[in-house]
């Protein structure tokens, strides 16, 4: 498949950031080829930037892997790990000073408060608690942080802080750096965030009620992906963040990051997510969906791309239904049928 030419007269500036916690598999390949598809037909660049900053999960083998099966399918960028360009380093691990310039920027902006809650202090104050969801305790980024299925904060540390002026000097916080805490974004209560996603439509959430005061800053000494997201996107010049419709939630959070940050919004594509046969999102264990697994077995990048997958929230038979247009897709290879029913 044809490479896209970089074309610097464009100010089309996409990008894949691909996590290397584990190997990519079909629902990647799905959004991450869109990714590609917009980036070309807008004549435009496409960035590569590795989403690392979970130490402990993150292996430079899957880094490697992610490359490898980028090219596989036919994916090329312009940008990246492996080719550098004008916004290096192009892997978040190698990006801190960029994220506390921005966390110092949210201080100073009074957005910011301590949350000093364990793992077990916002289990006992939550009554409905999703253990898998809650901010870790105990070091690792935990990789609920992206799943966005966050239980809204019950604000434990917000009312302290409400009381406290939010200034430097008053309380006795060193603004230089984050120290060991957690700092949460302090969202304004039942303010309406709307955005109009280019694939998905018009997006509306309610701010304190659809998601509470979220983490940009982890006592382990990282940023959360919400503000290392803002904080790349806005440095590296993206003007249209192609990612999964798991990640819907996680704009209306980070348009307000844009706002208190100054940053502009860049346009919003969500893709539908690919599920498997009992409607759950694909993740690590699908193992025999990883495209690593599917090429050992001989299917073709095509294959790949154009199986019959249920999207989420969407009948397998109703999307062809509605959309006869799929039926132009190649037939996928009959094996292809057989995993993704396993
Ligand atoms: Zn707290």
């Amino acid at each position: 498949m044809a490479s896209i030419a970089p074309t610097p007269f464009s100010s089309y500036r996409g990008r894949l950031a691909p996590s290397p916690t584990g190997y990519l598999h079909v629902g990647h390949a799905r959004t991450f080829w869109t990714a590609w598809q917009r980036a070309r037909d807008a004549g435009g660049s496409l960035i590569l930037r590795m989403e690392d900053l979970d130490a402990e999960r993150s292996k430079s083998t899957f880094a490697d892997a992610a490359l490898e099966d980028l090219r596989w399918l036919g994916i090329r960028w312009h940008e990246g790990p492996d080719k550098g360009g004008p916004c290096a380093p192009y892997a978040q691990s190698r990006r801190q000073s960029s994220y506390l310039a921005a966390w110092r920027k949210l201080m100073q902006g009074g957005y910011l408060y301590p949350c000093r809650c364990s793992r077990k202090d916002l289990q006992a104050a939550l009554s409905a608690p999703h253990e898998s969801s809650l901010p870790d305790d105990a070091g690792a980024i935990n990789s609920a942080d992206i799943l966005d299925d966050e239980p809204i904060y019950p604000g434990t540390c917000r009312q302290l802080h409400d009381l406290v002026p939010q200034l430097p000097g008053h309380t006795g916080v060193d603004f230089e750096k984050p120290d060991n805490i957690n700092w949460r974004f302090r969202v304004p209560d039942g303010e309406v965030v709307e955005f109009e996603d280019r694939n998905l439509g018009p997006q509306r959430f309610v701010a304190g009620r659809d998601f509470g005061d979220f983490v940009v800053w982890r006592k382990e000494g990282t940023p959360s992906y919400q503000l290392a997201c803002v904080a790349d996107d806005a440095a590296m010049g993206i003007t249209e963040v192609v990612r999964g419709a798991d990640l819907l939630k996680s704009t209306a959070r980070q348009i307000l990051l844009n706002r208190a940050l100054g940053f502009a919004n860049p346009d919003w594509y969500h893709c539908r997510l690919v599920v498997d046969h009992n409607g759950r999102r694909l993740a690590k264990r699908h193992d025999a969906l990883s495209l690593r697994a599917l090429r050992q077995r001989g299917l073709t990048p095509m294959n790949v791309l154009a199986a019959s997958l249920p999207f989420e929230g969407v009948e397998e038979t109703l999307l062809f239904r509605r959309r006869p247009v799929q039926r132009e897709i190649p037939r996928p290879a009959p094996s292809m049928r057989l995993i993704c029913a396993g």
